[in-house]
């Protein structure tokens, strides 16, 4: 990874000459993306027991597993070259279908690059790629599946495995692929790299000449790799923000999410500072730093979160390829729109479980609420309820004490089945013209059926759960027809309090 920012930073000070890397890794080793939190993607434990090792690119996007057999090439060079010169959008595509070239003419693979960064080969992703820049110099890179432990990737990168079943594996591998399992054998990473190489050479019309580090390169390699390998390059993140009054929102827009906390000095009303991560891209990396410090010690208000985000792109061709200033101020809407809930008597951290529907919180709370919307997949997996409505409350899970709780407060409890039995109680809802609901939902589906909430028109708070959800494993297919196996838990406690919150706005 640091020998990625060497090359750039040397390429573009005219240090070296235009580049293509190919790089392999003896052990397995997790790499995340350069804006992501390591601890939201990576399982560390797993990842020190089997020896894995764990770093940081210094391109944006998503964790990968990079294990010994998959193949990383790189493209390192000036934007001089006419092929070269679109938007980093239009040089990813034009440099991931030279690689496509190669794998069809070479092995004869179904291969085609999929927007935004994909490579895929009759739908299944084979290589993603990614990149970043520095002046008018930029690293493009790219990582092809030979072959792939998918057991480990799902073990190392962060979701739960505890409960995955064989054809839960099954369903990923059907999004994804390898050379292997196209090929039916692993070709040789020589044979691999000189068909790759040799495209390129012919698409640019540029001769490659095997080369090694210039004295330069080597030095600052050398002054790099402490940095490299330092916790605080590794895992930066948002205890970058130490304190306990941060708000935090998620926008999962058509180009990536963009996760956001603030930090806010309640007292003064203002954002002290603001942390952005997610699996965008960014050219140049550093541009996220550059957006994030205009958010120092700023009014919290979203008329001045406004000025300050039109003002950065109006003065500079976007350095976010996918993401536009609505996606960022959708992000400090969603996070802003969370002081009030400080001021009904939530923690800076439950704010981050609440989310109302068809209306502000303080609005859904007053009109009152009715009904209490419970999810099946917390129930028991063994309980005769398990996929139907009722509970009698055993105690042997947290559904009984949302029951219990329901009826205490004078609600309706429901269970929820699927997402069409969703629609269905909703709509019932609504024509008998009741008040509104309590839910509890994880996060996963609440941004997922946030407009369906919307569009039913019934005001209601959903709560957040706790965090092992079919999203994690990757099986919301199943949830959505009301077939996950897995058992999530309500959070009761917060429910409660939003209904003592209720009973006293009532
Ligand atoms: S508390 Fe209710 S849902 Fe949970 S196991 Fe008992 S009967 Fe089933
Ligand atoms: S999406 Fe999955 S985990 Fe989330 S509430 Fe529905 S069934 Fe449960």
């Amino acid at each position: 990874m640091a020998l990625d920012r060497v090359l750039l930073e040397s390429r573009s000070r005219g240090e070296g000459p235009n580049t293509i890397r190919f790089l392999q890794f003896s052990r397995p080793c997790v790499l995340v993306g350069y804006h992501q939190q390591l601890d939201s993607e990576v399982r560390l434990d797993f990842c020190k027991a089997h020896g894995i090792e764990v770093n940081r690119r210094i391109t944006g996007g998503g964790a990968v597993l990079f294990e010994p057999s998959h193949v990383g090439w790189e493209i390192i060079a000036t934007r001089d070259h006419p092929l070269l010169r679109g938007s980093p959008m239009e040089l990813g595509r034009i440099l991931s279908e030279i690689f496509c070239d190669a794998l069809r003419e070479r092995l004869g693979l179904a291969v085609s690059f999929r927007p935004r960064n994909d490579i895929e080969v009759r739908g299944k992703k084979i290589s993603g790629t990614g990149g970043t820049s520095e002046g008018d110099s930029f690293l493009f890179q790219g990582t092809l599946l030979v072959d792939m432990d998918v057991w480990q990737m799902l073990r190392a990168l962060r979701v739960p495995m505890e409960k995955l079943k064989a054809h839960e594996v099954d369903s990923l591998m059907e999004r994804v692929t390898t050379l292997k399992r196209e090929l039916g054998f692993v070709p040789e990473a020589r044979i691999i790299k000189e068909a790759v190489a040799s495209r390129f050479s012919k698409a640019l019309d540029v001769e490659l000449v095997p080369g090694s580090l210039t004295p330069w390169e080597e030095k600052r390699l050398r002054e790099l790799l402490p940095e490299f390998s330092s916790p605080s390059w590794v895992d930066r993140g948002p205890q970058r923000i130490g304190s306990r009054t941060l708000l935090k929102a998620i926008h999962r827009g058509d180009g990536g999410v963009i996760r956001l906390l603030l930090d806010l000095d309640m007292a003064r009303k203002r954002i002290r500072s603001a942390v952005l991560s997610g699996d965008f891209f960014a050219f140049p990396s550093r541009s996220v730093y550059d957006l994030e410090s205009l958010f120092k010690d700023v009014p919290a208000r979203m008329d001045a979160v406004e000025e300050i985000l039109l003002g950065y792109f109006s003065q500079r061709p976007s350095p976010f390829p996918s993401l536009g200033p609505e996606d960022f101020l959708m992000a400090f809407h969603k996070a802003l729109g969370k002081v009030p809930y400080l001021d009904m008597g939530f923690s800076f951290e439950e704010t981050h479980e609440i989310f109302p529907v068809c209306g502000s919180l303080k609005e859904v709370l007053m009109n009152g609420l009715e009904w209490c919307l419970l999810p099946y997949c917390s129930k028991d997996l063994g309980c005769e309820f398990r996929k139907k409505d009722g509970c009698n409350e055993c105690g042997l899970c947290s559904i009984g004490d949302g029951y219990a709780l329901a009826k205490r407060y004078g609600l309706k409890p429901v269970t929820i089945t699927s997402f069409e039995n969703l629609v269905e109680n909703l709509r019932r809802i609504k024509l008998e013209g009741s008040k509104g609901f309590i839910g509890s939902c994880c996060e996963g589906f609440y941004i997922k059926h946030a407009e369906d909430f919307e569009s039913a028109g019934v005001p209601g708070v959903l709560v957040g759960m706790d965090s092992t959800t079919c999203y994690d494993l990757g099986k919301a297919q199943d949830a959505y027809s009301g077939s996950f196996e897995h058992q999530t838990q309500i959070n009761v406690a917060l429910m409660e309090k939003v209904l003592s919150i209720t009973e006293k706005a009532a």
